[in-house]
């Protein structure tokens, strides 16, 4: 499907969407959509990745050789988060593109104060996630993103093609009708990297001083920033 070559559009991104949102199986609907970004967008289409696992890496690159995988370093990982990157990124057809805010952890403790995230912790996402993503995106027209409609309520109507209104690009989110059975079932098939701390519960991985592990059938999103009242850091929205 060729819509459109060049500047990203509403127009597009909606007739895009409801393209795609027809194929049926999810891995073919994942597999073309993400071959459209490529084929539409070039050099100019990348991916973001939070190091959970590889899935959308996975994908992307069997897509899109090559294909740009953003990493937010916000300086708060665990290390198995950076230790899963280091592995994407070695085994996969990828091209790592790390991404860090403009201050150390250091110098925004001595700027701010230390523990932003427990007293600002939309702040503390503002400095280190979205505003190096900004920055990041700006040499873009196109990003895609891992976040699926089952993960939380607020993310029921993820569309598998939207316009990203904030930052004049089109977003393409290939996972958004995937379920976990889809996930696990490929991750076995393609012997796709896993981080080793969703082994130990952690089903949605971001910086540790704001990740809990969840108990069996709990929200999977239901460990980040747990009793702070925040559910997204704020680059999906
Ligand atoms: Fe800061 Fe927590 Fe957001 Fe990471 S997830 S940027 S530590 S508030």
């Amino acid at each position: 499907m060729t819509l459109a070559l060049g500047r990203p559009t509403p127009l597009l991104a909606q007739a895009a969407d409801a393209w795609f949102d027809g194929i049926a199986d999810p891995v073919e609907q994942a597999l073309t959509v993400l071959r459209w970004a490529g084929d539409t967008f070039g050099d100019d289409f990348a991916i973001t990745s939070s190091m959970g696992d590889g899935l959308l890496a996975h994908l992307a690159g069997t897509a899109v050789p090559g294909v740009h995988v953003v990493f937010l370093d916000t300086g708060y990982h665990f290390a198995e988060t950076i230790g899963t990157r280091d592995w994407i990124t070695g085994v996969l057809p990828v091209t790592l593109v790390n991404v860090v805010p403009e201050r150390t952890v250091a110098e925004q403790d001595a700027e701010l104060g230390p523990r932003l995230f427990e007293r600002d912790p939309d702040r503390c996402c503002a400095l280190r996630k979205v505003q190096p993503l900004a920055r990041a995106l700006e040499g873009y027209l196109a990003w895609g993103s891992g976040v699926r409609r089952d993960e939380s309520p607020s993310r029921a109507g993820t569309r598998v093609v939207d316009w990203d209104a904030k930052r004049e690009m089109v977003k393409v989110n290939p996972l958004a009708a995937w379920t976990q059975d889809d996930v696990d079932g490929y991750v076995a098939r393609h012997q796709v990297p896993v981080n080793p701390l969703v082994e130990l519960g952690y089903a949605s991985i971001g910086c540790a001083p704001c990740t809990r592990p969840v108990a069996p059938g709990e929200d999977p999103r239901a460990g980040r920033w747990a009793g702070r009242g925040k559910t997204e850091c704020g680059i999906h929205s």
